[in-house]
């Protein structure tokens, strides 16, 4: 095996302004390695246009700086959802954001893994899943990006909250080649993996590959969490300052799963939290 390269660390940018204007320049004054951004607006379905211009300077300004890109879906897609309408909007919303990911040169396109909404309907939103997007997956062009899969917080009858959840979440979606993950820690530990313990990181990341097969991982949001564990609530904290600590992100940089899989920041503080964290998880890694 060739040496370990350390994973890049970076934040999710805001684009006002533009992608080249707006996030690039964030992800510098931040010092981001890598940056993921929104295409279009994260709690709405109107999809917005790129501008030509803009997205080159970008691709290109990302080159120049080695900064691989992802894209977040809105938060709105989910296409477990009972109702007719929501699973029509999300196909759209997804085809948008790796079409977009895909002019913009995203290594990935992150969604979240859904819910079936309302009880006793979960293999009902599973059958929706795999009708809905597999031919999704298929209409990716070579070259473009993955789509990565987040587990989510739990509650609410999530499709995939608990890591173990992803296995058959890849099942009814055949192992498609297209297909990865995005493993946010503030997430797991609200859907009760423990990684505040020493080796807690380690061990999600092993029932990840357990769960999936190696390879799968595509991103890490390296979040702490401003609730306690189990309790299926998304609310990000800066590192250190949440209720996993600053020590178990350590982790992250020695388990074989993660080798050459970047880390992004979604924590509060804007700017100034983002230079901040992204400071901390260096001196963890290169420390
Ligand atoms: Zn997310
Ligand atoms: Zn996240």
């Amino acid at each position: 095996m060739p040496p370990r390269r350390p994973s890049r660390i970076g934040a999710h940018a805001p684009t006002a302004g533009g992608l080249s204007r707006g996030a690039l320049r964030y992800a510098g004054q931040v010092g981001a390695e890598v940056v993921q951004v929104f295409v279009s607006n994260p709690r709405g379905w109107a999809p917005s246009t790129g501008d030509a211009r803009d997205d080159h300077a970008f691709r290109e300004g990302c080159a120049a700086g080695k900064i691989p890109v992802f894209v977040h879906a809105p938060y709105l897609v989910n296409l477990g959802s009972p109702t007719a309408a929501t699973r029509a909007k999300s196909v759209v919303a997804l085809r948008h954001a790796l079409g977009r990911g895909a002019e913009i040169g995203a290594r990935g396109v992150v969604v979240h893994a859904g819910s079936a909404v309302a009880g006793a309907r979960r293999e009902e939103a599973l059958g929706q899943l795999r009708e809905l997007l597999l031919p999704v997956l298929d209409a990716v062009p070579d070259g473009g990006p993955r789509l990565l899969v987040e587990p989510t917080a739990g509650g609410g009858q999530a499709l995939a909250a608990r890591v173990e959840d992803l296995a058959e979440y890849f099942d009814v979606l055949e192992q498609h080649p297209r297909l990865g993950v995005c493993l946010d820690t503030c997430h797991a530990y609200a859907a009760g993996h423990d990684l505040a313990e020493p080796g807690g990181v380690r061990a999600v990341l092993s029932a990840l590959v357990k769960a999936v097969g190696r390879g799968r991982l595509g991103l890490v949001h390296a979040n702490d969490s401003r609730d306690p564990l189990g309790s299926t609530r998304d609310r990000h904290a800066a590192l250190g300052q949440g209720d996993i600590g600053l020590d178990p992100f350590g982790e992250l940089f020695v388990h074989p799963a993660t080798r050459d899989v970047p880390l992004v920041v979604e924590t509060p503080g804007g700017a100034d939290g983002h230079r901040r964290d992204i400071a901390l998880l260096r001196a963890l890694r290169d420390g």
